[in-house]
């Protein structure tokens, strides 16, 4: 057997596998830990672009979908769509003749960083060197790299030294020093050259050289598919309740280091499950389109696409909300876009005061920080509600199942559950 086939197989194996785990206990309530668990575990890739990770995670979603009963509106539950991605399968190898790097302990491999085989002397400039000099002025023969140290930087000179980073990385390999957490993300784009962000603590002493091993690949027009599920209004409505969450996350870097992304947004994955389950039984008198966007940490690119094509006209739209970051709570949610909904929002807190719920609802304004951007854009009304705890691991690899405390789940399925039933 080919190492193709092996691997299709492993995958249908896989899907049955998690839909027997996901609906086993079929009668019962969704078992959202469950769900959010086998949605970060090795076999989905971080849901990203590396092994198809993304596209795993779609199918597990739209079988899910349909063993629930949300009905089809696309084919097979799916809108696809295409970017471009610069991702990292393989090798990940960063050395010195003193230490090894981890990845995504000790480094990161900037998302623009082109792939790189072979030894570099490191040419270090002090900061203020670098943001006096010009471009045209720095010469650095073929295996020479760029070595600047931003640890205890303000942030302001922190920010001056970055832009003038990012400028020079089309034209230089670099490795930066960080005291920073590492924290990763996802480009469209690639750059020429390779870039590296390193922890100031990976080195025991600062090396003159360093090894690099790293293949990147650059997919030209990645599809990527969004998942959209129906639930019709207990009686016929024109008007429909928009709920939706991320299920991308930012996959591998290298063949051995994933991304599991629990927090951000296994876990809203997972309300939205609920929610769906939940809704079938007892329908509202709005229809529910919920809605599993692909594409979000490259930049929206799920939700922009749907917003611009989308399957419902948006005038029949009656709110969005939109669900990213939902596995704490312990302080609480912050809701984005309160500020333009008042009346919603304040049916929110009402809801929450009346039920003893949450311990707090924090308003905040507009922000392009998840799905529910362009909709707001199109005059949607929506809102992006994240719970607010002690978890701080965001993009990196220890936002993992175990690190979730789900400390106000139960309290804001059943907060959302009445505000969509009291929504007028
Ligand atoms: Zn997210």
């Amino acid at each position: 057997m080919n190492s193709w086939l092996n691997y299709a197989v492993d995958m249908q194996t896989i899907l049955l596998l998690s839909l027997f785990l996901s609906f086993s206990s079929w009668g019962q309530e969704f078992n959202y830990r469950n769900y959010t668990d086998q949605l970060c575990s090795p076999g989905f890739q971080g849901r990203g672009y590396v092994n198809a990770g993304d596209s795993i995670a779609g199918e597990f979603i739209a079988q899910n979908f349909k063993a629930i009963g949300l009905l089809p509106i696309t084919e097979n539950y799916f809108q696809p769509f295409e970017f471009s991605v610069n991702t990292f399968p393989g090798d990940m190898l960063v050395y010195t003749d003193q230490d090894t790097l981890r990845p995504g302990i000790d480094f990161l491999v900037a998302p623009t960083s082109s792939g790189v085989h072979g030894k570099f002397l490191l040419i270090q400039f002090s900061c203020s060197k670098l943001l006096s000099i010009k471009q045209q002025d720095i010469r650095l023969t073929e295996n020479e790299a760029l070595l600047i140290d931003l640890s205890g930087l303000s942030s302001d000179t922190l920010s001056l030294v970055k832009k003038k980073l990012n400028e020079l990385a089309l034209f230089f390999p670099i490795l930066e020093l960080s005291d920073k957490k590492l924290t990763w993300s996802v480009s469209q784009d690639v750059n020429k050259y390779p870039y590296l962000i390193i922890s100031k603590e990976a080195f025991k002493k600062l090396p003159t050289e360093i090894h690099l091993d790293i293949d990147q690949k650059h997919l030209e027009s990645h599809v990527a598919k969004n998942v959209i599920g129906f639930c019709p209004a207990k009686r016929k409505a024109k008007k429909t309740l928009l709920i939706s969450a991320h299920y991308d996350h930012l996959g591998r870097m290298g063949r051995d280091t994933y991304f599991p992304g629990a927090n951000d947004n296994a876990s809203g994955t997972a309300m939205l499950l609920y929610l769906a389950e939940q809704l079938l039984a007892k329908p509202l008198k709005y229809n529910v389109l919920f809605v599993a966007f692909a594409g979000e940490e490259i930049g929206l690119l799920g939700s922009k696409y749907m917003s611009l094509h989308p399957p419902l006209p948006l005038e029949d739209l009656r709110f969005m909300l939109n669900l990213d970051i939902m596995g704490s709570g312990e302080d609480g949610i912050t809701v984005v876009n309160s500020t333009l909904f008042p009346k919603e929002f304040d049916l929110l807190k009402s809801i929450n005061a009346k039920k003893k719920l949450l311990k707090e609802i924090k308003p905040r304004g507009p922000a392009a920080n998840s799905d529910h951007w362009y909709f707001t854009q199109a005059g949607v009304p929506a809102f992006f509600i994240y719970t607010m705890g002690p978890n701080k691991h965001y993009h990196d690899i220890d936002d993992r199942y175990e690190a979730l405390s789900f400390a106000a789940f139960d309290e804001l399925n059943n907060l959302l559950f009445r505000f969509l039933k009291s929504i007028k």
